[in-house]
């Protein structure tokens, strides 16, 4: 595959300082695809130097002119939309209709809304004898993972921008190659030099020094809980703003009166959809128990019929990490009714659509991010003991309820302490804040609210 063999910073690609290079691998057939450079601490200096250096002007051009570059973008990514797909497929594994449907298309939406937004947020409001202004943070600092590879890119990217934010962007090491793409976008669709910076490279170092940059001003980081802990931790020290999206465990409560196939079809496919890689995947599905055992023979039938549509995981580390959970649940006791930890084919970080029944709450499979294509099938007893289970977990990202009738999901939906919930299979929003209560994360994105998260206000009193 093409690949840049520089860093894009400035408004140019630039030699990297060192010598060192990712291999990206396609996890389909473990094929060496393309290499990028390694970036090191040098890279993002010189990153946040061209972010800072271009933070006044853009800072400081009208919100329109801040539309009209968003919606450039937007056109860009419509108009290469195959090229990115078939990106995402190569590095991430994902089949290429999910790679079109999902992370080629949303970010189009999702780049669009802020071309929007930008248009139309108030940016000056009045308070009483105040005039309240929302000014941009300033130096953002981008850390992004491999699953969602470039709708996580656009999520951070376009309200920093909308907001007036300048950006340094470390994606993941995995998926490099789809945020040279966009950094190629952000070119074509004429956004100044230095607003959008791209440094490859691996987490512990350019992410590490992008993190701990004194001159960025907000860190914005999407991955695993252990390594937002650590972000957050550095963040605090250096009173810096920080947003955290984090991992997820969220349960899919089937009440007693929802329609059992529905629910359970539409929750299994939830799990199975990128290979378990979504950390807002419903992973526990909580079913009543004088429905449990009818709805564990349709979890398993449509996890076998999900089959050969799956794609691999993204590395031998992932895999390897999600059959060791499988081993583990079925160590702890849970019942394997689905798939299994056995490689379904020769080549390819594959694992099966995987279903363990009879799981309990306190199984480690119950408890931590598996981020493979494994439902685990839980039973609870009544309405209360549904939710303890549902909210038994340090994780708090999302979350789906089925009921016969609306309001009745609603009201347990309320009671969960989660950042989002699909009610009776409600569709993705684009709009809607999504983020985590608990330890799955801190701040939101999307819409108004994921914009507000790179704004600061100076009120002005008359
Ligand atoms: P990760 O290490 O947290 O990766 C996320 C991003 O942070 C990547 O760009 C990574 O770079 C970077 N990074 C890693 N160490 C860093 C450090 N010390 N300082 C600054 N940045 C750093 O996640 P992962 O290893 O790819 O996946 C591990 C687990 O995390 C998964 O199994 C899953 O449970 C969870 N996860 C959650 C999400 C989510 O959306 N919530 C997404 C991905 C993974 P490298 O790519 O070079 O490591
Ligand atoms: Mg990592």
């Amino acid at each position: 595959m093409k690949a840049h063999d520089g860093m894009y910073i400035d408004g140019a690609w630039r030699p990297a300082a060192g010598r060192d290079v990712i291999e990206v691998v396609n996890p389909a057939d473990e094929q060496v695809i393309a290499t990028v450079p390694a970036g090191t601490a040098e890279d993002v200096a010189a990153a946040v130097r061209a972010a800072r250096a271009a933070l006044p002007g853009w800072a400081a051009a009208p919100p329109a002119e801040r539309a009209a570059r968003l919606a450039a973008l937007r056109d860009v990514l419509a108009a290469r939309k195959d090229e990115i797909a078939e990106t995402v497929t190569a590095e991430l594994g994902s089949p290429p209709a999910f790679s079109q449907a999902v992370h080629a298309s949303v970010p189009i939406a999702v780049a669009g809304s802020y071309a929007d937004l930008a248009a139309t947020y108030a940016f000056e409001e009045k308070v009483g004898n105040s005039t309240v202004f929302h000014e941009p943070v300033g130096v953002v600092g981008a850390i992004t993972p491999w699953n969602y590879p470039l709708h996580q890119i656009v999520a951070k990217v376009a309200p920093a921008l909308a907001a007036g934010c300048t950006v340094v962007l470390k994606p993941a090491e995995d998926t490099p190659l789809t945020a040279q793409l966009f950094a190629e976008a952000v070119d074509e669709a004429g956004i100044p030099a230095g607003v959008v910076n791209l440094v490859t490279g691996l987490g512990p170092v350019a992410g590490q020094a992008l993190a701990e940059h004194p001159d960025v001003d907000l860190v914005s980081f999407t991955g695993s809980t252990a390594v937002g802990k650590r972000i957050g931790a550095a963040a605090g020290a250096a009173v810096k703003r920080v947003a955290l999206e984090l991992g997820g465990k969220s349960a899919n409560v089937i009440l007693p009166s929802a329609d059992l196939a529905k629910a359970v079809n539409v929750g299994v496919a939830n799990v199975m959809s990128n290979s378990g890689q979504t950390c807002s995947a419903w992973t526990r599905m909580l079913v009543h128990r004088d429905r449990y055992d009818e709805a564990v023979r349709l979890a398993a039938a449509a996890a076998a019929k999900y089959g050969d549509r799956i794609g691999p995981l993204v590395n031998a580390k992932q895999l390897q990490r999600v059959r060791g959970y499988i081993d583990q649940g079925v160590a702890e006791g849970a019942r394997l009714v689905a798939g299994g930890p056995e490689a379904p084919r020769e080549r390819g970080y594959f694992v099966s659509p995987t279903v363990l029944a009879d799981v309990t709450p306190d199984m480690t499979v119950a408890q931590e991010e598996i981020f493979g294509p494994v439902l685990s099938v839980l039973r609870y007893d009544d309405e209360d003991d549904a939710l303890r289970i549902a909210n038994g977990t340090v994780y708090g990202l999302a979350g789906a309820v089925w009921a016969g009738d609306e309001a009745e999901a609603v009201a347990f939906a309320r009671r969960m302490d989660t950042g989002q919930v699909d009610i009776n299979g409600g569709r993705f929003n684009p709009l809607a804040p999504f983020g985590g209560y608990k330890q799955s994360g801190v701040g939101r994105e999307l819409g108004r609210h994921g914009l507000a998260e790179y704004l600061q206000t100076k009120s002005l009193q008359f």
